[in-house]
Formats: structure tokens, C-alpha cells, sequence
């Protein structure tokens, strides 16, 4: 899985692919030392995307009078959730999806069918902070975390990369 390179003795060129390549993807190459030779070792990257469904009922208290949001009323949430990683070069894989839907299951539990207002994090339940609320309690449990994406209806979403 990946690509290997015989750079030899660790040389001028093997330095200026290491950094070429590193400037070129975004990443450097494991420097890997085998007897007496050095190998820049690059693993294939993917990125994982698993998708959830629930429905459940908010109000945006903050709004003005009058705008239809303050009213209590449901959504069927789409929710993505993607994790970006080296794939095992013994399994081929950058995990299991599974462990992301493990990393769900308790969220998910609260959500459904409940009134969003009422969950703690959630005072305000817009798309946005539903987002970062998903982000804080699922990044210990899921490494390379890399985007939430969040569907309120399905031509309306917000996407959120853990910048806050
Ligand atoms: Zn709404």
C-alpha cells in the first residue's frame, strides 16, 4: 500500500525529494532506516465520510419577533461526519466506520426525537453550533476528525472543519 522509494544513504537528492514531495502533498514521507538504507516511506491517505439521521424540534430564541424560526417546529437532520487518515498498509483501511457510528450512538440517543433547546451546549440549536457541539464530543473518540457537515432541510447545510 503506498508508494516506496530507495533513497539510499540519505543523499542531497533523497533530502530534496523529501522535501519536494512534502511541499507537493501537503505531508512528509516517513524517513524509515532498513540496514544500512534509508526509505522515504509515503502510506496512501483517504478521507472517510459517514452519514446519520435523526429528527428533532428546536426554537432560535435569539431571533427577532416574528421571524418563523422562533416557532417551535422539527427537521429531519442529516449529519456528516469524515475523518481524514493514513490507510493501513495491513488492512487497507484508514479505520472502521463503525467506530465513527460508536462515537454516534450516544449522541444520536439524545438527539432524536428530542427538543433540542433543552440538551445542555444546545441553548441555541442553529446549524452552526450543532455543528461544534458534535465536533468537541466526538474528536477525543475519532482521530484525523476533518469536517461536520450538518443538513437542516435538504438544500440547507453548513459545513464546519473545527475552527473556532
Ligand atoms: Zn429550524
Amino acid at each position: 500500500m503506498g508508494k516506496e522509494w530507495d533513497g539510499g544513504l540519505v543523499s542531497r537528492r533523497a533530502l530534496r525529494f523529501w522535501c519536494l514531495w512534502g511541499l507537493a502533498f501537503g505531508g512528509w514521507p516517513r524517513l524509515v532506516k532498513r540496514g544500512a538504507a534509508w526509505f522515504a516511506v509515503v502510506q496512501m491517505r483517504a478521507r472517510l465520510v459517514k452519514e446519520f439521521r435523526f429528527e428533532a424540534a428546536h426554537t432560535l430564541p435569539s431571533l427577532p419577533e416574528g421571524h418563523k424560526c422562533r416557532q417551535m417546529h422539527g427537521h429531519s437532520f442529516k449529519v456528516e461526519i469524515a475523518v481524514e487518515g493514513e490507510v493501513d498498509a495491513e488492512i487497507g483501511w484508514v479505520y472502521d466506520h463503525k467506530r465513527i457510528s460508536d462515537a454516534m450512538a450516544p449522541l444520536l440517543e439524545q438527539l432524536d426525537h428530542g427538543y433540542l433547546n433543552d440538551i445542555e451546549g444546545l441553548e441555541s440549536p442553529t446549524i452552526e453550533l450543532m455543528a461544534a457541539w458534535f465536533w468537541t464530543r466526538l474528536e477525543p473518540d475519532l482521530p484525523g476528525l476533518c469536517e461536520i457537515v450538518i443538513f437542516e432541510t435538504p438544500t440547507a447545510r453548513c459545513v464546519f472543519r473545527g475552527e473556532f
